[in-house]
């Protein structure tokens, strides 16, 4: 198992492995891949130690000595920055091209001197053009709404478009002043105030449909009943208007034969969905917010913009426990990074104290993503069972009635115990 690849990154041997590759937009995951970890700065250390050995041991239960991961640290953070003096090194954002597929802990973002977030940064280098959040409720977990059960979704967020394209003018400047004429000479009928800041919000076809496609191809894959087109194209009709119109297109033109759109549900089936096909239907961004809390079992699968998705992910954590527990992905056509969704708590760091459940659930997200369902559902299933038990760490210690606060590195034995 495994072959030697006689390479260095940042100064690093590459352990003994096989690389992942890539077909279709999906990896093709050999019994020892290589797969390079960024600890994380703060408690990102605590976590990933913890996260590793759940990992490892998911692994081993599943699949004994036939598979295995072959973990290589790569650095990004404070301690790239120590090590290297770079933020983000070359060599790591080599690696990950390399191997593909990559898992990180929360990073210190660097206050003043131009230094782009590292997380922004890796989504554009790679173009991660899907950022991937499920949300599901594991009994026991403190929540602020009475049914939490219900809300079981995964969110499609586009990653790469929308006001996070980064274009933005200070009011005053030549840019705002240049927009501000182009804009009035362009349509003379729209007055501009001449101290307006200007943001651009470009949404295009072809960020729509792949992000689309993506979680139209889950849904499918996963037996989802639906996939929810999130925008507010009541307002703005040009651009969320035709993130939802190019949606429904991508479905109806690459998946007629899996999906089923809500008009022809009504007209043709009388509001049943067939079975074996996924329906494909559209909600306006403020009442998506109010039918999450309402209705939150008629949604499953929900594809949206940058900024909706952004707002909405964490109103889900939220709903059923916090972003504590709340794990996230990154994915585009030839990389995928899986990574803790919370920060680096630095008044935590390295006390053994915090909760590892983003980065371990953002694993587990990984091995379903790699193919390897089994580990992913060892993880979940053990997971859930150690917070049942209430065993757990400060923050759902604070909130349970007759829990046991257990250590960040205990939390991970436990669950490793509940593998069975
Ligand atoms: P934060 O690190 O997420 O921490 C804020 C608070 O959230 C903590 O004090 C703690 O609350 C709670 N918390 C966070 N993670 C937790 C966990 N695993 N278990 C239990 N509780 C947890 O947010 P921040 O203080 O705003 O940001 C600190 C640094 O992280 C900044 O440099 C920021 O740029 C960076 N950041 C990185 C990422 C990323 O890499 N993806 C994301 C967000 C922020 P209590 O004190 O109440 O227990």
């Amino acid at each position: 198992m495994g072959q030697v690849i006689d390479k260095t990154f940042n100064g690093l041997k590459v352990p003994e492995g096989e690389i992942i590759k890539f077909q279709n937009g999906r990896p093709v995951t050999p019994s020892k891949p290589i797969i390079p970890f960024i600890e994380g700065d703060g408690i990102g250390r605590d976590i990933w130690k913890a996260s590793q050995k759940v990992f490892d041991a998911a692994v081993k239960k599943c699949y004994g000595d036939k598979r295995a991961i072959s973990w290589f640290e790569v650095y990004a953070g404070e301690k790239a920055f120590n090590e290297t003096k770079d933020w983000l090194p070359k060599d790591t954002l080599d690696a990950l091209k390399e191997f593909g597929v990559g898992i990180k802990g929360p990073l210190t973002t660097p206050v003043g001197g131009g230094i782009r977030s590292l997380n922004v940064t890796l989504r554009q280098v790679f173009d991660l053009y899907a950022c991937v959040r499920p949300v599901r409720y594991f009994q026991g977990v403190p929540s602020p709404v009475v049914a939490p059960e219900k809300l079981d979704v995964v969110i499609f967020r586009e990653n790469t478009e929308d006001v996070y394209a980064g274009i933005e003018y200070p009011a005053g400047s030549p840019e705002a002043k240049k927009l501000i004429e182009t804009i009035e000479a362009v349509s003379p009928d729209k007055k501009i105030r001449p101290d307006s800041g200007i943001g651009i919000k470009p949404i295009s076809k072809t960020g729509s449909q792949r992000l689309v496609r993506r979680a139209v191809q889950y849904a499918i894959e996963h037996n989802k009943p639906s996939v929810t087109l999130m925008h507010k194209g009541n307002i703005m009709k040009f651009t969320e208007g035709a993130f939802r119109d190019w949606g429904y297109q991508i479905a109806e033109e690459e998946f007629a034969q899996k999906t089923i759109s809500e008009e022809k549900l009504w007209a043709d089936h009388d509001g049943k969905t067939p079975a074996g096909k996924v329906l494909i239907k559209d909600r306006i961004a403020d009442s998506m917010f109010q039918q999450i809390l309402t209705r939150p079992d008629e949604y499953s699968v929900i594809a949206t913009t940058n900024l909706n998705g952004d707002y909405l992910s964490d109103a889900c954590a939220a709903q059923v426990g916090g972003l504590g527990i709340a794990p996230g992905a990154n994915i585009g056509d030839d990389c995928a990074i899986f990574e803790a969704t919370h920060g680096t708590a630095p008044k935590y760091a390295d006390k053994d104290v915090i909760n590892p459940g983003s980065v371990i659930l953002s694993g587990a997200m990984m091995f379903e993503y790699l193919g390897w369902q089994e580990v992913a559902d060892a993880i979940y299933s053990a997971f859930a069972k150690t917070i049942q038990q209430k065993k757990v760490t400060y923050d759902l210690e604070r909130l349970m009635s007759g829990a046991t606060k257990v250590k960040t590195s205990e939390f991970a034995d436990h669950i490793i115990a509940n593998m069975g």
